[in-house]
């Protein structure tokens, strides 16, 4: 056995495959992997390389099976492998792969998503989240005629360099760039205000009269964990962004056809000017969407004068995998995935409970995660005071037996309408053990 790369790391080195690959991977590479959070760097060990999925199970490289609870962040919300996606993966693949021409698998998503989301009445496809967002700021700074943008402090739109800047803290700050490469001119028309704070975003319109753009934030934040709004709090900014000439940009590329057939819209019924998507609506293949009121997106090329493109843009192999996914996520699909998720959320409390460790489970729909701490998170700052020592336990000790779940305690848990009771079994043996884990952790 050769050593595991975290010499510091308490765990034990388990899936030679698995670091075989992480060592060429590494040679080839930046940190082996090409995107960050898959490196197990917050909770050491070896990332397992995976190499094929089926319902609610993934199998590495040692040929280990593992309980699913990241679903590829989110899209594989019908399981891995479903039979009608791939069949419809298939049959588009052998009609050619990309035209680069429009195409009728592209229309037919664009109208399912207006269909299911009412406040979208157009939308352009792209193939990331981070495309989507990126495009629907440049669109609201087109539209508006201005350039500041407020984000909160904790939601993650992908890596646009605007986007990037995080914060100083206190209202209205400035953001300074902490991202080597994105330069002061990028960050400095953002600003960064703390989540849930509707009266920082007030400051900020009076602070910056007829210069906001836009305000954009996830409609219910996963990326620093699951921090739900507080009541009225995307009706607050809604009704904020309209007073002062503003844009209101909900990113749904997390919640979006997640959290309900909807998304999150369809949860708290605040209807934005402009939305973003991706994830689910890609069906486990890059596609991503932006979408909104009719007369925004007017001023979008070639209708309009704002520029944007994409030579994969409304790829047809992604729009049949998409539009397979989203046609098969009828209201029984998510009641399966809401009680699942509540099933699965009530073992945790359970185990925790039963050892005496401080956590809150917050969830939002069917999205959730476990903060190891005894205080309500509703912003950055408190998730950051959570012990996440103790994470890092219940992660290893999880992985060990069989359950896979994200490699952060900053990230939700997501499932599927495939996990089944065989599954949810294999997550219930493996929690007791993973709760004593954590109640020993020791920072
Ligand atoms: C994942 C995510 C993005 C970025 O999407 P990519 O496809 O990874 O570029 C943007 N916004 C939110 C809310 C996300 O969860």
């Amino acid at each position: 056995m050769s050593e595991s790369p975290h010499a510091g790391s308490p765990y034990p080195y388990e899936a030679p495959a698995s670091q075989a690959l992480f060592d060429r991977a590494a040679a080839v590479t930046p940190g082996g992997v090409n995107s960050p959070v898959r490196a197990f760097r917050a909770v050491g060990g070896t990332p397992r390389f995976m190499v094929s999925g089926n319902g609610p199970y993934l199998t590495d490289a040692d040929g280990r099976e593992y309980v699913d609870l990241v679903c590829s962040w989110g899209p594989m919300i019908l399981g891995h492998a479903h039979p009608e996606v791939i069949a419809a993966v298939q049959a588009a693949v052998a009609r050619g792969t990309s035209f680069g021409t429009p195409g009728e698998g592209e229309v037919a998503l664009a109208e399912e998503i207006v269909a299911r989301v009412e406040p979208v009445q157009q939308v352009r496809l792209v193939s990331s989240g981070t495309e989507a967002t990126m495009s629907a700021i440049r669109l609201a700074r087109g539209f508006t005629r201005r350039a500041k943008v407020v984000k909160f402090a904790g939601c993650y739109h992908g890596h646009v360099d605007s986007l990037l800047a995080s914060a100083g803290s206190g209202v209205a700050t400035f953001a300074l760039p902490d991202t080597p490469g994105v330069t002061g001119a990028q960050a400095g028309d953002t600003i960064v205000l703390p989540y849930n704070d509707l009266d920082a975003v007030h400051e900020a319109f009076r602070a910056h009269p007829g210069e906001i753009a836009c305000v954009i934030t996830e409609a219910s934040p996963g990326n620093m964990g699951v921090v739900p709004p507080l009541p009225g709090f995307n009706q607050g900014l809604r009704d904020a962004c309209a007073e002062n000439g503003a844009l209101y940009v909900s990113d749904e590329v997390m919640t979006g056809f997640r959290t309900s057939r909807a998304g999150w819209y369809g949860v708290d019924g605040v209807a934005p000017d402009l939305m973003t998507f991706g994830k689910v609506m890609g069906g486990g293949f890059p596609a991503a969407a932006f979408g909104g009121r009719a007369d925004v997106m007017a001023h979008l090329a070639p209708a309009g004068p704002v520029y944007q493109a994409g030579t994969l843009s409304g790829n047809p192999v992604a729009t049949a995998a998409g539009l397979a996914q989203l046609r098969l996520l009828d209201q029984a699909a998510y009641d399966t995935v809401d009680a699942v998720s509540a099933q699965i959320r009530s073992l945790v409390t359970e185990a925790l409970t039963k050892e005496g460790v401080a956590h809150r489970v917050q969830t939002a729909s069917n999205m959730f995660s476990v903060f190891f701490t005894d205080r309500p998170v509703r912003g950055y700052e408190d998730a950051k005071a959570q012990e996440s020592f103790r994470f890092t336990a219940f992660f290893h000790s999880l992985l060990a037996d069989g359950v896979y779940l994200p490699p952060s305690a900053f990230e939700s848990w997501f499932v599927s309408a495939a996990h089944d009771e065989r599954a949810v079994q294999k997550i219930a043996d493996a929690l007791p053990a993973a709760a004593r884990a954590a109640a020993e952790a020791t920072a």
